[in-house]
Order: structure tokens, then sequence, then C-alpha cells
């Protein structure tokens, strides 16, 4: 396999530089041995499932659903990509099935779905927690052409203490499908799909969290083989 070019769609995971969804545990990594006193670097490392650009597995919302540690890894790696354009939504404001229509013939079995806002440039800041959130009826019809895997750049495909709770995450999770959160740089691998004009495979990484609901990943995608 030759990568021309791998587009990192992580956050770092940056104590000092980072959103945490409300209430959710803090993230902290503290050196407890150091080269100078003990001969070698350790850290203390605490966060949440949910921490940074994370995964959900179904188990985060439905009870007896699927943890992270049962996803099957082929799911997530070397997937064909779709990424949706939204750049022109606004904060606070609904993405709804007409925003999608342009992309829905790509839409299918095994694609992961990504959902490029541009909401990652407010990462740290105030702004980042009001971003455009996903019409649960949008989430109904990407699942029924075949997606399950959707990835935002966004906190949640949910408005915050919204009027609609969590439909998206009810649906997509309990339909046995994941949601990528919190990812980062969709701009480049846009830009990438426009240079080669070929098709974007993406990886999810997460750790194997015995029986937990989510884990931090590492996401990157790149174009597909025999490309130019
Ligand atoms: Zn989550």
């Amino acid at each position: 396999m030759s990568f021309s070019t791998i587009i990192d769609l992580t956050h770092p995971l940056d104590a000092s530089r980072i959103t945490i969804y409300p209430g959710d545990p803090q993230l902290t990594c503290c050196l407890t041995s150091s080269v100078a006193q003990d001969g070698f670097d350790v850290h203390s490392l605490s966060l949440g499932t949910h921490t940074g650009t994370h995964i959900d597995a179904p188990s985060h919302f439905i009870v007896n659903g699927t943890t992270v540690d049962q996803i099957p890894l082929d799911t997530l790696i070397g997937r064909p990509a779709i990424v949706v354009d939204l750049t022109y939504k606004t904060a606070g404001t609904k993405i709804v099935w007409d925003d999608l229509t342009k992309y829905a013939s790509k839409m299918k079995e095994g694609t992961i779905l990504l959902l490029y806002t541009g909401w990652s440039a407010h990462w740290a800041t105030p702004a980042y927690m009001q971003y455009p959130y996903l019409d649960r009826d949008a989430a109904e019809r990407i699942l029924s052409a075949g997606v399950k895997i959707v990835g935002l750049d966004t906190l949640s495909p949910d408005e915050i203490e919204g009027p609609e709770g969590y439909g998206v995450h009810d649906a997509i999770l309990g339909a046995g499908g994941l949601i990528i959160e919190n990812l980062t740089n969709l701009k480049a691998l846009v830009r990438l799909e426009e240079e080669s004009g070929t098709e974007l495979l993406v990886s999810i990484v997460p750790l194997i969290l015995a029986g937990c609901d989510g884990s931090p990943v590492r996401a990157f995608g790149w174009k597909a083989r025999g490309a130019h």
C-alpha cells in the first residue's frame, strides 16, 4: 500500500487546548516519573471515553448495545468516505436532508459519511459549543441509504440541551451504527478529493477498552490506491 499523503483528522489530546462536553471528565496528563529523577519519563493520564476526537459505540445510549471493544476493526479501517461540505451552515442551525441530497447517490453500506461544517476552527473556544447539528429525520435517511458510520467536526450530532434531546444519537446508535465526534482537518480531505478526483479512504482507530461505550481515536484519511 502506498500512501502519498495522510491527512490527520484528530485533535491532539492537549489539556491546555480542548473542549470537553459539559459534565464529562476533564483531561489531565501529568509527569509522574522523569528522566532527570528516575531515569525515565512516565505520565499519568485521566480522561473520559468521549474526550477529544472519539467514537461513540452503541452502548453509549443503548442498553446491551455493542461496546467499543466489540466493534470489528474492518468496519473502521480503510473505508470509503464521503465528505459533505456544509461550511455554509451557521451557528446553532439544523442540517437537514436537503443539505445532503447531492451526496445521496454515494451513500451505501460500508461508507463513512463525514459532515464537514468547519466548526473545528472553533475548537477550545466558546464558539465551539454553538454548532450546526443534524436533524433526526436526516439521520434516519442516511441510515436507510445504508450508511452506519457518521463523523462530524463538531461536539455532537445533537444540539446541546436542545428540545430534541439525543434523537440523532438514539437513531444512529440504536441502528447499531457509530458516531465519530470532534474530527478536524476535513478541509484538507476535501482538498485532496478535489485535487485527485478520486475516492477517499479513512481509518478510525479506537482503543480496545473492555466493556466501554466509546474511545478516543486516531482518525486519518488518504486517497485510494492508484489515484494520481
Ligand atoms: Zn461521544
